[in-house]
């Protein structure tokens, strides 16, 4: 590094390596591989701005060589950190970053400490039989999809930028190859806790959970029992996260212990994609043959994988496995009813019903009316407020056979006359929770397409309607439609 570069990198932001630091059992120092012309594709300009980095000096040379690890900001020391994980449903002791550095953490001007991330940076001593190159396609997929989800308001890491490599890289066909800058409020995941209990080093266990504890759940460190304290903000945070993926329709697709974060935020934007018509069957996954992590399983995987956490965590929360495990099951089985719980409320929200307890079967028959009649679950949803407002015709539209829908329409209709609120005071809130712009697949589809052409100017566009879902715009009908029924159904792939 050449002093002039090392003297602009360090104007721009610095680093630190505390978990590196910490946990050095559980990461490997090293470097991102050569890119032979990098070129920057996208930089999330908002976000640049909220981590307090100048966007400018980020497009640069210099810049565009330290958002992908070619030039080292001061204080970065890049790992590849370790983890193991149950990857549908078998469980590999021994995974990791094979294609992922952790650059280091950033604070940012809130104080907050954020990873800062390289997808697609190259082989590391953890890639297995991978080549540890990403393509620009499933990278500009992370980012037009995790900052949806962003926008919907839903905990995700972040994407800040996607840089081109230069490089064309095996799949399929060749492709180009690219480097994504991801930002995430950590990358501990269960998997991380899985590898360092196959360890068999209960200490590391412990560092690790004290780890975490410090970083996402310090309230935890009070508690007469704290990592039965910290496991049980992990349950809820993710019982939280699992309503809200429901509640939107999203459909993660590689629910493996490895992608699930210790956080609650929703990582590694894979096969991912949103559901049109409602059915809880839905899987977009082309290698999830099973269903195994269908629209309507994600509640239960989750609990599945949390259980995985708990055995990890096992020894921390008593002496003996007479005790603990009593201690785990009680705070795992709970989930049920926080997701329950959040999602309830949040269906509430999206029906413009103020009273707890709503009937069930007031929803669970729209749910079953939806599917059904293959309604698209997004149009419904937001098309529900020009009720409200008066004009029924547009969601009756929406069905083959509306008598059903009118019938369902008079209870809800009943369900809301104690509601004291103006009218447009209801609609309003409704479409406040019942986006009109999601990542509909067609519209994700042809802005990596014509991204891996060369061209990013359906990405921008896509990025530009995602970022305020909630808020009809004129012009931008074409974004609220789903695709049209037709052909085989959407497939999705890894993109590994
Ligand atoms: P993912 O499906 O992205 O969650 O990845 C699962 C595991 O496979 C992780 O350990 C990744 O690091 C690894 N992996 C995925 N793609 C590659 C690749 N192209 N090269 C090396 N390792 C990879
Ligand atoms: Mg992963």
């Amino acid at each position: 590094m050449s002093d002039s570069a090392s003297i602009a990198a360090s104007a721009l932001f610095r680093l630190d390596d505390w978990f590196a630091r910490e946990l050095p059992e559980l990461c490997q120092p090293w470097q991102a591989s050569a890119a032979p012309s990098p070129e920057l594709l996208v930089l999330n300009t908002a976000l640049a701005d909220e981590l307090g980095i100048d966007a400018d000096a980020l497009r640069n040379a210099d810049g565009v060589a330290m958002l992908i690890g070619q030039q080292l900001v001061p204080g970065s020391c890049p790992v590849a950190q370790a983890y193991a994980g149950h990857q549908f449903g078998g469980y590999s002791p021994r995974l990791g970053d094979g294609r992922a550095l952790l650059l280091g953490e950033l604070i940012d001007p809130n104080g907050r400490r954020r990873d800062v991330h390289l997808k697609g940076s190259g082989r590391t001593p953890f890639a297995r039989g991978g080549d540890g190159k990403a393509a620009i396609g499933p990278m500009l997929r992370e980012y037009i999809i995790s900052e949806a989800m962003h926008a919907l308001d839903i905990p995700t890491t972040r994407s800040l930028a996607v840089v081109s490599t230069g490089e064309q890289i095996a799949r399929d066909t060749m492709l180009p190859g690219a480097v994504l800058t991801r930002i995430a409020a950590s990358h501990l995941r269960v998997g991380t806790f899985q590898y360092a209990s196959g360890t068999g080093d209960a200490a590391l266990v412990r560092r690790l959970a004290d780890y975490a504890i410090a970083r996402h759940y310090p309230q935890a460190a009070d508690a007469e029992n704290p990592y039965l304290e910290m496991y049980t903000a992990v349950v809820e945070a993710q019982a939280s996260l699992l309503a809200r993926w429901m509640l939107v329709g999203f459909v993660h697709g590689v629910m493996n212990t490895d992608n699930m974060t210790i956080s609650g935020e929703t990582i590694d934007y894979g096969p991912c994609a949103f559901m049109d018509r409602y059915n809880p069957s839905t899987v977009f996954s082309s290698i999830d043959h099973g269903g195994r992590y269908a629209y309507g399983n994600q509640p239960g995987i989750a609990q599945w994988n949390l259980a995985r956490l708990a055995e990890a965590m096992l020894p921390l929360f008593a002496a003996n496995a007479d005790d603990a495990i009593p201690l785990a099951t009680e705070v795992l089985q709970s989930f049920t009813e926080l997701f329950h719980g959040h999602w309830a409320a949040g269906m509430r929200a999206k029906l413009g019903l103020v009273e707890p307890p709503v009937d069930a079967a007031l929803v669970d028959d729209l749910l079953g009316l939806l599917h059904m009649q293959a309604i698209d679950y997004t149009t419904f949803f937001r098309s529900l407020s020009n009720l409200v407002r008066g004009n029924g015709d547009p969601t009756r539209a929406l069905f083959a056979d509306p008598n059903a829908f009118d019938e369902w329409a008079q209870r809800w209709s009943a369900a809301r006359s104690d509601d004291a609120r103006p009218a447009h005071d209801v609609a309003n809130a409704m479409d406040r929770v019942n986006p009109i712009y999601i990542p509909r697949n067609h519209l994700v589809e042809a802005a990596l397409e014509a991204g891996t052409a060369g061209d990013i100017g359906p990405f921008g566009q896509l990025i530009d309607v995602l970022a305020q879902p909630f808020d009809e715009r004129p012009g931008l009908q074409a974004y609220a439609m789903p695709a049209r029924a037709e052909g085989a159904p959407y497939r999705t792939f890894c993109g590994t």
